[in-house]
């Protein structure tokens, strides 16, 4: 996968080796047939390749997480089964975990499930 990352954001060691995981994706796609949460709910973005676009546009624009991107982060159960049929090695759990830090670092979750962020 292309990546577009500045000289100043690979200066990080934490982007540098994101952006080293991105690189080797090739988007075949092969991870998708094991995703349990892909076979459930059949979106694209609760697929690891999905998640993968969505990290990745997240970090390259060095901005705060937003509501889709969290979604469909949280989703994901960590069962790591992508990378077992990945073919390329791509590690996803290093991606899904840095991407996991930055949320935390840059998005206020609403007070609990289902309340909205400005009602309180
Ligand atoms: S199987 Fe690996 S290389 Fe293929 S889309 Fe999934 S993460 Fe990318
Ligand atoms: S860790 Fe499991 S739920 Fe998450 S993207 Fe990979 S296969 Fe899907």
């Amino acid at each position: 996968m292309q990546t577009n990352f500045t000289p100043e954001q690979l200066a990080d060691p934490g982007i540098a080796r994101a952006n080293q995981i991105l690189r080797s994706c090739v988007h075949c796609g092969f991870c998708t047939a094991t995703c349990p949460t892909y076979q459930v709910l059949g979106d694209e973005l609760d697929s690891p390749r999905g998640r993968i676009y969505l990290i990745k546009d997240m970090l390259e624009a060095g901005r705060p997480a937003d509501e889709k991107t969290v979604k469909h982060i949280d989703r994901c159960l960590s069962c790591l089964a992508c990378m077992t049929t990945c073919p390329s090695g791509v590690h996803y759990m290093h991606l899904v975990d840095h991407a996991r830090a930055h949320i935390e670092k840059t998005y206020r979750r609403p007070p609990w499930p289902g309340r909205s962020r400005t009602s309180g």
